[in-house]
Parts: structure tokens; sequence; C-alpha cells
């Protein structure tokens, strides 16, 4: 499955409080994109509105390319791609969408495989989840080491590698990431944020990167987004924002 990101006009919040206003962003296929901002920017906002958690008051929000295998009730067809804003959240996995969360999800008390397992449940084919579990532990040596280690046991980098194993079990086209530097050391998220690079490079994974460590998200990304009080201010070529410094001093603090 390959899959790109397509967001028209999206409004959303939380009841009455309107926290993301007409968002247009587009996320490539096959590219990273990072979404920095400061605390309280909406970023999280964003990837629940994505994800199905919210629902948007107006605009929409299509995976195009190849992805959206299911069919018929995701919506696919109009503008082309599948209507996201029509998915029951239980269903995103199977149109291709994974969410690594905030604080990461790995269920504590089970083992790594068994979280993994988790993450390829929805599978009908059996085979091909086997076949994902040894590419896991390929890309992931210390998991492979750690299979039987239960996920409380495991230090914070090995946690975020394992949530990232989790959703990568479901084959998805795209991956949205919330905030996986938190807590980590800047040479572990070094070694995550790189880990989506070779994903994207070997198996052309679309990602959705929200950070707050902006620095290390643009370093990683192809094209960077930044969002202030619920509004896109700049959307560009990653390398070309890091580089602005009047853009930095204002949205983003250094
Ligand atoms: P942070 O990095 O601090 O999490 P963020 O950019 O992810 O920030 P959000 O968490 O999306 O920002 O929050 C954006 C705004 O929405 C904030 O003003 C916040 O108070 C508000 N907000 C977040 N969650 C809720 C909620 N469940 N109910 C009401 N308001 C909320």
């Amino acid at each position: 499955m390959t899959g790109g990101l397509v967001l028209e006009g999206v409004t959303a919040g939380y009841g009455a409080v309107r926290v993301l206003h007409d968002i247009d962003l587009a996320v490539a296929d096959g590219s990273i994109t990072a979404v920095v901002g400061a605390n309280g920017a909406g970023k999280t906002t964003l990837l629940r509105t994505i994800t199905g958690q919210l629902r948007p008051s107006a605009g929409s929000i299509r995976l195009t390319g190849g992805a959206g295998g299911k069919g018929g009730k995701g919506g696919e067809g109009g503008k082309g791609g599948t209507d996201l804003t029509r998915v029951p959240v239980e269903d995103m996995v199977r149109h291709g969408v994974a969410l690594v969360p905030e604080g990461r999800g790995v269920i504590t008390e089970l083992t790594v495989e068994e979280n993994l397992r988790l993450g390829g449940l929805w599978r009908k084919d059996r085979r091909a989840a086997a076949e994902v579990l040894t590419q896991m532990y390929e890309l992931f040596e210390p998991l492979a080491r750690r299979r039987k280690a239960a996920g409380h046991q495991l230090s914070g980098g090995e946690r975020q590698m394992l949530a990232l194993g989790r959703a990568l079990m479901a084959a998805p086209a795209l991956l949205l990431l919330d905030e996986p530097s938190l807590g980590l050391a800047p040479k572990v998220t070094a070694s995550i944020l790189g880990m989506l690079r070779r994903l994207r490079d070997d198996t052309g994974l679309t990602v959705l990167l929200i950070e707050q460590n902006v620095r290390s998200a643009l370093a990683v990304a192809d094209h960077g987004v930044v969002l202030n009080l619920g509004r896109v201010v700049a959307s560009r070529p990653a390398a070309e924002l890091a580089e602005d410094t009047d853009l930095r001093h204002t949205y983003l603090g250094f």
C-alpha cells in the first residue's frame, strides 16, 4: 500500500472550542512531513482529527494513492482517495493508517512479542503477519533480543521501537507519530528518527511526524509545517524551514 495525505480547510475542536482553523496540508506519498509548533499549537488535535478520534466540523481529509484496501465504506472516489472523515476510528488501520500515540501505547504487562502480534491481529493472512514479525526483529535488533521481556522492563528507547514496530505490523501506508522523541536521550531520538528515513527509503512509507524537538524533526523530514494557534503559518521544504531564523524565533522559540 502507498498513500499520501491531503487536508483541505479542516476545522476542528472540542465542543464549542475551535482549535484547528482552516488547515490545508499535504503529505506527499513516500515522504516524511514534520508538523512543529509551540505547546498548545494544536499538533495532537491535528493527529486526533486525522485518525478519526475527533471529527472535523468543516473540511476534507483524504488518503490518496493505492491505500484504502477495504473499499466501499470509506467513501473512495469523488475527489480521489479515501475520505478519512467517514472511516470509523477502529477501521483506520484497515485503510492503511497507523498511529504511534504520545506516551507510546505499549501494553506494559504484555511481552515484546505479544505487543507486536497485537499490531498484526487484524490481518487475516497469518503467514504474512508472521513474515512481518520477522522483519520487525530484523529492523529492531534490540527487540529481537528482548522478545520475551515485558513492556515495563524495556528502556524508553526500546519502548518507542516497540510502539513503532507494533504500528508497522499493520503494514500501513501512512504512519502518524505523536512526539516520538518525548523523554528519550538525543542519541536514541536520532536512531528512532533515522529508522523512519530508512523505512521511507526501503518501503515507500508515508510519515506524518508531530514533534516538539524541532531541530531533530526538521533534520529527518522532507517537508515541514509550522502550526501556530491552530493555523498553518508555514509549509516548506524542511531544510528551508530549519534555516529560517526569523520564523524559528517567532514561532519555535530558538
Ligand atoms: P502539546 O505539545 O502541549 O501537546 P499541541 O500542539 O499538541 O500541544 P493540543 O494538545 O492539540 O496542542 O492542544 C491545542 C489546544 O486544544 C490547547 O489550547 C488545549 O488546551 C486544547 N485542548 C486539547 N485537548 C483538549 C480537550 N480534550 N478538551 C478541550 N480542549 C483541549
